[in-house]
């Protein structure tokens, strides 16, 4: 390793905020994709001015450089596969300011999404993006990768709830972008352009987020099917009517059957779909908005609509929903995840042609997520041990993803593209939108430093 290079960077961040040991540096390498490399040292800088000043040093010496959160992102984005340089925000992680009434806050990079949620909350606020990651993922790995969570089918992503950032572009310019208002249209949108691209132009040190309301009243419903495509149909009619819910989750048979094994959820023996769908607002109103919904989930081969009538039920349901994703995990350790989107009237077709490609292909497929926005959690499960069924699985992915993009769809939804779907997305973009998008890294990054190979494919 270039000692020039970790001599500078200990005279910007100092030596406890620095790890070069390999074993120390180990838990950097990784995130919730499984894959594993080896950054060249962890640093943990405190300031914007220090993160500068290492981005200066890293196109001095050419050193590749990545941004972290915590790592729990799925497709390999933060992983060094090039001996990488970790930049670690959690030591920025101060919630600047919050202004109630202009309902904006100002936060480090590194606070976590629960936080900004709690310190919302005390002013009677929340931001409405809320992966259901939110206790450990930080905001600026949530703006990284614009990622959002049920509340997205009412509130919208990060892009629709953040009015400004501050970042240190690759080139080691510190930005300013956006305002703090809550309209404003002077220059190109660099909020909205840096906001999902992934660490790859820019490193965020500082956001000014959009703060909602709180609703007074929620009703928390349960929602079962006799078939996936009644389900489907039912999502396609609740979004075509005036009362938007604030979630619409949806589960597949063999989701459910994973929740009769794993919660104290109840079910109808018959039911092959469940949707979970949570409706908020004023208390005086609630009732009958509830109502409207309730309606609208009554298509043919509706079983039956449930209300949570406590707190604890609303919580237990919500409980069962947010387990699923990690008791997959323990099922299958590699399965495959994606979350793929589509158009709300094309989750029919989107369910009923998943459900032929795990039958043509023999790969057991379990899908879940959030319907209200056409977004699917597609779990493809595989033994890794198994080389006929991974290549199965292999092109079972590729025709989900042919199936996606005929339904109008787009290949993710939230995860992002890091690694994992990077030589997938050919498919959906041309190349000559791929090669502004590699002109447009090139004027940000012009030494190719920040997370370079990932997240756009070669030309
Ligand atoms: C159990 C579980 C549930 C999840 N549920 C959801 C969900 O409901 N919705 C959803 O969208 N995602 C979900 N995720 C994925 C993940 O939590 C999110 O993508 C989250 O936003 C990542 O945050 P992080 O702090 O861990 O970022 P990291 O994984 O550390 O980084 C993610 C990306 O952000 C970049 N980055 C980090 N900080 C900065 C910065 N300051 N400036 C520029 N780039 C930066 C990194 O380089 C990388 O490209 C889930 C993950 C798990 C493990």
């Amino acid at each position: 390793m270039n000692k020039a290079f970790l001599k500078q960077l200990k005279k910007i961040v100092s030596a406890e905020n620095m790890l070069t040991d390999a074993s120390e540096c180990l838990t950097y390498g990784y995130d919730n994709s499984r894959r594993q490399a080896q950054p060249v040292a962890v640093v943990f800088p405190k300031t914007e001015q220090q993160v500068q000043q290492i981005i200066v040093a890293c196109n001095q010496y050419k050193i590749p450089v990545i941004g972290r959160g915590r790592g729990t992102g799925t497709t390999g984005a933060t992983v060094p596969v090039n001996n990488e340089l970790i930049i670690s925000f959690e030591r920025m992680n101060k919630i600047i300011k919050i202004e109630a009434d202009n309902r904006s806050m100002d936060v480090e990079p590194g606070v976590t999404n629960l936080e900004i949620q709690q310190c919302a909350a005390e002013h009677g606020l929340f931001w409405a993006p809320d992966p259901t990651s939110a206790a450990f993922c930080t905001v600026g790995g949530n703006l990284a990768y614009n990622s959002a969570g049920p509340r997205a089918v009412k509130y919208g992503t990060c892009r629709e709830n953040t009015s400004g950032l501050r970042a240190v572009t690759g080139n080691g310019d510190i930005i300013q972008c956006g305002t703090h208002t809550s309209k404003g249209v002077v220059g190109y949108d660099l909020t909205r352009l840096i906001i999902g691209s992934e660490g790859n132009l820019a490193l965020i040190t500082q956001a000014t987020l959009k703060l909602l309301p709180m609703p007074t009243a929620k009703h928390t419903l349960k929602s079962s099917y006799l078939s996936v495509d009644a389900a489907a149909r039912a999502v396609s009619n609740i979004m075509a009517q005036a009362v938007t819910p604030c979630a619409l989750e949806f589960m597949d048979k063999n989701a459910l059957d994973m929740v009769r094994d794993y919660s104290s959820t109840e079910l109808p023996d018959n039911a092959a779909a469940m949707l979970m769908i949570e409706v908020d607002g004023h208390a005086e109103t609630i009732q009958t908005e509830s109502e409207i919904v309730i309606a609208a989930c009554k298509v043919d081969g509706h079983i039956t609509t449930e209300l949570a009538k406590t707190k604890e039920d609303a919580a237990a349901l919500w409980q069962t929903r947010k387990a699923l994703s990690p008791s997959l995990r323990k099922i299958a350790p590699k399965k495959i995840n994606e979350d793929v989107v589509v158009p709300v009237s094309n989750i029919p077709p989107l369910i009923n042609g998943l459900n032929d490609l795990s039958n043509i292909h023999k790969i057991k497929i379990v899908n879940f997520g959030h319907a209200g926005n056409g977004n699917i959690h597609v779990n493809l499960l595989v033994n890794p041990d198994n080389e006929n069924e991974m290549q199965a699985a292999e092109n079972c992915l590729n025709d989900v993803f042919d199936l996606v993009l005929k339904l109008n769809g787009s290949l993710s939804g939230e995860h992002g593209v890091g690694l994992e779907k990077r030589d997938f997305i050919k498919k959906e973009l041309g190349a000559t939108e791929i090669n502004l998008m590699h002109q447009i890294k090139q004027v940000f990054d012009k030494n190719n430093i920040l997370n370079p190979g990932k997240t756009l494919p070669e030309i």
